[in-house]
C-alpha cells in the first residue's frame, strides 16, 4: 500500500521548504534575516537576486557606481534604460528586486563603503556578502566583520576564474588569515583588465549565496570547507580544506582591526579601474546637482539624473554624485583627477 499523498507544495518559498537542507525551520530563519551585499556589479547583482528571491527579511544593497553599457553583459539586474539614465546601482538595483519580491525590506545605497560608514551600514547583517571589485573594500568588510562577528563571504572573479570564502569570525579563519596582506593596487588582474564572462560570475555567487542560505538556515554542517576556486575555461573545481587551521591574524588573535579604523583609507582618491579615479568629498557634504548640471551643459555634454550629474568635457569624463564624490574617468592618477574636479565641480 503506498503512503497518502501530500497536496501539492504551492506556497513563495515551498521548492526552498521541501529541500531537507533548508525545511520550513530554515526558511522561517531565513526570512527574519538581515543580509548587506556590498558593491552591486555582478556579483552583487546575482548574489542580491538570490537573496531577495529566497525571502530574506531585508536586503541592503551598497553600491558606488552607476550603470554604463559595458556592464549590461553580465550584470542581471540592470537594463539599458538604466545604463542610458546613468542611474547609480543601487537605486536600479532596488527598483528591480522590490518588484521582484516585495515581502523583502530591500534598501539601495549610494555611497562608497568607508571606514566612516562600515559601522553604520554594516551593523546588525546576519550574513554580509562580498560583491566588490577590490581589496581596500574587502578588508574593511573583513575587520568590521570579524570585529562583530558577522559572518562574511568573500567572492571575486576575473576573466572565467573565480574564488569564493565563507568566514566564520571566531571559528575559521578570515581573509586576512588567508591573504596576510592586502595585495598591491594594480598586481593582479581586474575585469578592466583581463575581462570577465557572465558564467563565473553565476557560479561565484551561487556559491556564496549558498554558503549564506547555509549560515541563515542555521545548517553549519554542510558548509564548505574553506576556499573554493574555479575556472570554467580550464575545468577546474577545487576546495582548500582549511577545516584544521586555526584563525591567526592580528584580527582574529589579538582584536586589531587595522583597516577599519576611522581614517585608515588615507587619500581620498582611489583607482576604481583601470583608468578611473573616484574622489571622495567630505562627510556631509551635499551638492545642488542641478545647478552644476546647468553649470556643465556650457561646457560639454550632459546627462543628469536625481541622484548625479555625468559629464563628458573635451579633456574629461566625470560623475558627481549628490554627497560630492566623484568618478573621474580617462586620468592615470589621483592628481590629475583633482585637477579635474578642481576644473569642473570646484574644490
Ligand atoms: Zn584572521
Amino acid at each position: 500500500m503506498s503512503a497518502p499523498q501530500s497536496p501539492p507544495a504551492t506556497g513563495r518559498y515551498s521548492r526552498q521548504e521541501l529541500f531537507a537542507g533548508i525545511g520550513p525551520q530554515g526558511q522561517a530563519r531565513i526570512r527574519t534575516a538581515k543580509v548587506v551585499v556590498v558593491g552591486c556589479g555582478a556579483l552583487g547583482s546575482s548574489l542580491a537576486e538570490m537573496m531577495t528571491r529566497a525571502g530574506a527579511g531585508g536586503v541592503t544593497l551598497i553600491d558606488r557606481d552607476y550603470v554604463e553599457e559595458s556592464n549590461l553583459q553580465r550584470q542581471s539586474l540592470f537594463d539599458e534604460t538604466d545604463a542610458a539614465r546613468g542611474m547609480p546601482k543601487a537605486v536600479a538595483a532596488e527598483a528591480k528586486l522590490r518588484a521582484i519580491n516585495s515581502d523583502v525590506l530591500v534598501r539601495g545605497v549610494v555611497a562608497d563603503l568607508s571606514t566612516e560608514n562600515a559601522d553604520e551600514l554594516l551593523a546588525g547583517a546576519d550574513v554580509v556578502l562580498d560583491g566588490t571589485d577590490n581589496f581596500e573594500a574587502r578588508f574593511l568588510v573583513n575587520d568590521v566583520c570579524v570585529r562583530e562577528r558577522i559572518p562574511w563571504v568573500y567572492g571575486a572573479c576575473v576573466g572565467a576564474y573565480g574564488l569564493a570564502l565563507l568566514v566564520r569570525p571566531g571559528v575559521s579563519p578570515c581573509l586576512r588569515c588567508v591573504l596576510e596582506e592586502m595585495p598591491a593596487p594594480g598586481s593582479g588582474p581586474t575585469c578592466d583588465t583581463a575581462g570577465v564572462v557572465a558564467p563565473i560570475v553565476h557560479v561565484v555567487a551561487g556559491i556564496q549565496a549558498g554558503e549564506a542560505l547555509k549560515v541563515l538556515a542555521g545548517r553549519t554542517e554542510s558548509l564548505l570547507p574553506g576556499v573554493v576556486s574555479v575556472d570554467l575555461w580550464q575545468g577546474l573545481f577545487e576546495v582548500m580544506d582549511l577545516r584544521g587551521r586555526a584563525p591567526w591574524c592580528p584580527a582574529c588573535t589579538e582584536g586589531r582591526y587595522d583597516y577599519a579604523v576611522k581614517g585608515a583609507a588615507g587619500a581620498s582618491a582611489v583607482l576604481c579601474g583601470r583608468d578611473a579615479v573616484q574622489i571622495r568629498a567630505p562627510r556631509g557634504t551635499r551638492v545642488d546637482l542641478a545647478g552644476l548640471a546647468a553649470r556643465l551643459a556650457a561646457a560639454g555634454s550632459v546627462t543628469a539624473n536625481e541622484h548625479l550629474v555625468r559629464f563628458v568635457g573635451p579633456d574629461a569624463e566625470l560623475v558627481v554624485f549628490g554627497d560630492g564624490r566623484a568618478i573621474v574617468k580617462g586620468v592615470r592618477d589621483a592628481a590629475q583627477a583633482r585637477g579635474v574636479y578642481a576644473k569642473y565641480v570646484g574644490s
